[in-house]
């Protein structure tokens, strides 16, 4: 019996309909754009099942629009959801604050508490809401499971999820490190654990996602005992569209001297910043290509991008003592070895070695791209968080 999984965003809903147990996905796809006006020949909705494409044009209104059609979808290419026999629904929930760190079935209590968290996840969590409030409408009578991005990093030992301010500040205002991306970190390092033949209590890993949105984590054991990711998605490495670290202060002067308002700053970090802000474009594939034509900001971009991922490479690897594992994941972790590559080059004295055939193999499954007799296994393995979510659903219905 399958599960049906959603990540409602902001302005989009990516979905999938697979079989937990085979992981074999029956359709797939997603809404672009909701309440956005749509080019002329760009479909809002599309959707993949068994080999065959369906699409629709127009403009999606919002949330609970974009799933009603998707669920019209299924029923043109014959699954119709409402007779399918679903497990469970799964949503992707970003951030579960202090409450919520294990998946949890949906009720109007915990739906409200989801829709109170919104405070600390103001882009997110909203839309997670209308997600859930618009699938248990449309299929009564199946379970709704919540699964959290921060709940592998509940966690987190205190010396690394406590921010050095106030401290009854901090308490009053929820404000410490939850960390994000960690669905992805505990599936991949699962995958790790699995792809070498070893007990997850038995290694010491650090994971490196890298997609467009990028984050790192250190696990020791099978458990988080750190990550790149704070308060909120936007602290640690830099990403396709976000800063990741920087000076706090930078927000006070371009408040006080830039004819910018809070909303502006959060706009610039989260949306126009990163690769993007540096280089113009945040797709790596693109970012190669002004590589190789020699362009000087995208050159930039890349080092910048590599020497705050090295930075937290060495954190991680004097924070753990010993790391059996380096892994990486993800959109550009998954495909760009140029990345990979610059990443790990010349840490040979830490016993971090990458083999540049293997490195740019051509290969999509789990794997080694360090040599044989090397100390540390460095990996590329794909991660699946939709097969994570639809796992964890139907684990908690049974
Ligand atoms: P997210 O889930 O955060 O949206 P993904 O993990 O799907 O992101 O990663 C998307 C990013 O992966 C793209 O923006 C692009 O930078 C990168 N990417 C995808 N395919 C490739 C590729 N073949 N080579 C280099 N980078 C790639």
């Amino acid at each position: 019996m399958n599960v049906l999984v959603i990540n409602s965003g902001s302005s989009s809903i990516k979905y999938q309909l697979l079989d937990p147990d085979s992981a074999r996905v029956v359709a797939a796809g997603v809404v672009q754009r909701i309440g956005e006006p749509v080019a002329e020949g760009s479909p809002s909705i599309e959707h993949q099942s068994e080999g065959r494409t369906f699409e629709h044009d127009g403009e999606v209104p919002d949330h609970a629009t974009g799933l009603r059609l998707v669920f019209d979808l299924f029923a043109e290419s014959g699954h119709d959801l409402a007779e399918a026999g679903l497990r469970a629904v799964g949503h992707r929930v970003v951030h579960g604050g202090e409450v919520f760190y294990e998946p949890t079935l949906v009720t109007d209590e915990v739906l409200e508490a989801i829709s109170q968290l919104s405070a600390l996840a103001p882009l997110h969590n909203p839309a997670n809401v209308v997600g859930i409030e618009s699938a248990r409408e449309l299929l009564p009578g199946v379970p709704q499971v919540a699964v959290f991005d921060t709940a592998f990093f509940h966690g987190l030992p205190a010396a690394a999820k406590t921010y050095a301010i106030d401290a009854k500040v901090a308490a009053a205002h929820g404000v410490r490190r939850y960390g994000f991306h960690g669905t992805s970190h505990q599936y991949v390092s699962g995958q790790v654990a699995e792809f070498l033949g070893r007990e997850p209590a038995e290694l010491n890993q650090i994971v490196l996602h890298l997609g467009n949105g990028a984050s790192a984590s250190a696990i020791r054991g099978g458990k988080a005992v750190d990550t790149t990711m704070g308060l909120t998605p936007l602290e640690g490495l830099v990403m396709g569209t976000r800063s990741g670290d920087l000076d706090p202060g930078i927000i006070f002067h371009l408040i006080r001297t830039a004819d910018m308002d809070v909303n502006d700053v959060d706009a610039l970090l989260n949306r126009q910043s990163g690769i993007k802000g540096l280089a113009g474009v945040n797709d790596f594939r693109e970012l190669g290509r002004l590589i190789d034509t020699g362009d000087a900001a995208a050159r930039l971009a890349f080092d910048v991008y590599i020497h705050r991922l090295r930075r937290y490479i060495g954190a991680y690897l004097v924070e753990l003592g010993r790391v059996d594992a380096i892994t990486f994941t993800a959109g550009v972790g998954e495909n760009d070895a140029r990345v990979r590559a610059a990443a790990l080059a010349e840490l040979e004295r830490f016993g971090i070695r990458v083999d540049p055939a293997r490195n740019t193999a051509k290969d999509r499954s789990a794997r080694y791209i360090s040599p044989d007799d090397a100390e540390v296994a460095v990996l590329v393995v794909p991660t699946n968080e939709e097969l994570a979510i639809a796992r964890a659903a139907a684990r908690l219905v049974g």
